[in-house]
């Protein structure tokens, strides 16, 4: 078990500075600091040590303490591997530290350890545990495989974390709660079991420039009153959402890059603020950014661009200012506004959509001004039966209206909608075919397919038609196979759960 790398060869020029150098190798004993021991850590240089099995911390050091410890193993303590308390400093450089029972470095009581180059994994709990107002400078470390978070800041705590990589974690990759702070720069967080990061109950940690990505879950989790600003970084291929902001969060989250979220971008619900500026969101399957359950974010000059299903979508009570934000190429609407929404669009660009521009549906209302809404495939600005919004000085031009030209050339609706979109059109039921109001039948069906039957016109709203779909038992006559190439219209990741508005 002795681990000697860097031993004596490598400590020659560290060794002028204290009078107590001492390596220590597990053949000799099974070293437990007793408090004897830990008072020598105040001034020890201490390098090539195999510390381990010890009932207390392997390193504990207070009160002004700052000793040197390198290339040492410290492992499988009884509770933590390093203890840095009451105004503790020391230099923590390329040691290993693993398998202890707590985390593998506490800090607190105004403790600013640093901690440098060290190999901090398979923890029993977590990596780094900074609480009580501790600080420190955490650098450089490789952080993994731990129990809970790889580095968890708490109780007005403020460290410097950067440069880290901290993933493979079977929790969260680093968890900011109860008045954390922190600056966190720089870091590489992915493929942690949990967020990424979490930001929670009052705190206020400043993050820029990390590289978050590949996690099981969320990549940066706001809740419960969780801000901060995040800034710069690039947050990628999470299972759920890129960024989720919930519960009276309020983050500031600028200049970001966010892509390949399979549950979105974005997700603000439950009561979630922030301020989103200059964020570039792309290649989300489900919305770019959903705004749902009350929730009320304000998004300035973002570009939203290249989703798999809508640009931006709002529903339950979303709300919203929509400012300059540029929307486009996304595979269905680039605004979908649903189920008692109202957010508010000044400004805005919505274009290229290979659906519909603007979609207002479901009792929602909205206020939509100066935007301009061009070039989308279904439609500009297309409103549900019962829909009134407020409209004034857009631009509403050069759309394609395919859902218009197929109603005029007599086709079905499924020709360009196939079942994986749902084109604003007239929506009837067939008493005689005896359809639900769940089955959406088209206006050139009900006159071909339906001629001579029993049928009621229901309401202009977002379906595709189940006539052409071939649902019903009678067989459409306008039907055939869609006519555009649906590959590009849908690309779409298994869903984790059903949010696109489905009525059929
Ligand atoms: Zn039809
Ligand atoms: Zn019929
Ligand atoms: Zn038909």
């Amino acid at each position: 078990m002795s681990e000697r790398a860097g031993g004596a060869g490598g400590g020659g020029a560290r060794r002028r500075r204290r009078e107590l150098t001492r390596t220590y190798s597990s053949r000799d004993e099974s070293l437990s600091l007793t408090a004897e021991w830990r008072g020598y850590c105040a001034w020890g240089y201490f390098e090539a040590n195999d510390i381990h099995n010890n009932r207390i911390a392997g390193f504990e050091v207070k009160a002004g303490a700052n000793p040197t410890v390198v290339h040492c193993e410290i492992h499988h303590g009884q509770t933590g591997g390093i203890y840095v308390h009451e105004s503790g400093l020391g230099q923590f450089i390329d040691n290993k530290i693993h398998s202890n029972n707590f985390a593998g470095v506490w800090i607190t009581s105004n403790s600013n350890p640093t901690i440098r180059r060290n190999e901090i994994y398979n923890g029993h709990q977590g990596g780094v545990y900074i609480f009580g107002e501790g600080r420190g400078l955490i650098e450089h470390n490789n952080i993994y495989g731990n129990a809970l978070a790889g580095i968890q800041i708490r109780t007005n705590s403020d460290p410097i974390v950067r440069h880290n990589k901290i993933h493979h974690g079977q929790h969260g990759g680093i968890y900011v709660h109860e008045k954390g702070q922190g600056l966190i720069e720089e870091n590489e967080v992915y493929a942690n079991t949990l967020a990424g990061v979490w930001i929670t109950t009052g705190s206020t940690p400043v993050l820029r420039r990390n590289r978050i990505h590949s996690g099981k879950q969320v990549g940066v989790y706001f809740y419960d009153n969780g801000h901060g600003k995040l800034e710069d970084n690039d947050i990628f291929n999470h299972l759920y959402s890129g960024v989720q902001i919930r519960t009276g969060s309020n983050p500031v989250i600028r200049g970001n890059k966010i892509w390949g979220g399979q549950n979105g971008g974005v997700l603000v619900y439950n009561g979630g603020l922030g301020l989103l500026e200059q964020n570039e969101i792309f290649d989300n399957a489900m919305a770019g950014v959903w705004i749902k359950t009350d929730s009320n974010p304000t998004l300035k000059r973002n570009k939203i661009f290249d989703g798999r299903d809508g640009g931006i979508c709002i529903f339950n009570g979303g709300k919203g200012v929509l400012e300059e934000n540029d929307i486009f190429r996304n595979a269905q609407a680039g605004v979908l506004i649903s189920t008692q929404s109202h957010p508010v669009l000044r400004r805005n660009r919505i274009f290229d959509g290979l659906a519909a521009g603007v979609e207002i549906t479901n009792n929602a209302t909205a206020t939509l001004e100066h935007n301009q809404i061009f070039n989308n495939r279904f439609g500009g600005l297309c409103l549900a039966s019962g829909v009134s919004p407020l409209v004034r000085g857009n631009k509403i031009f050069s759309n394609q209206d395919a859902v218009e030209k197929a109603v005029g050339g007599g086709q079905c609706l499924y020709k360009i909608s196939s079942y994986t979109s749902f084109p604003m059109h007239d929506f009837y039921r067939c008493q005689t075919c005896n359809t639900t109001d769940r089955n959406a039948i088209c206006v050139n069906c009900i006159k071909t397919c339906h001629s001579g039957h029993d049928v009621e016109f229901i309401r202009h709203d977002r379906f595709f038609c189940d006539c052409g779909a071939g649902t019903l038992s009678n067989q459409c006559q306008l039907q055939g196979e869609p006519t555009q190439d649906t590959d590009t219209l849908y690309d779409s990741a298994a869903p984790m759960e059903s949010h696109t508005l489905m009525v059929f």
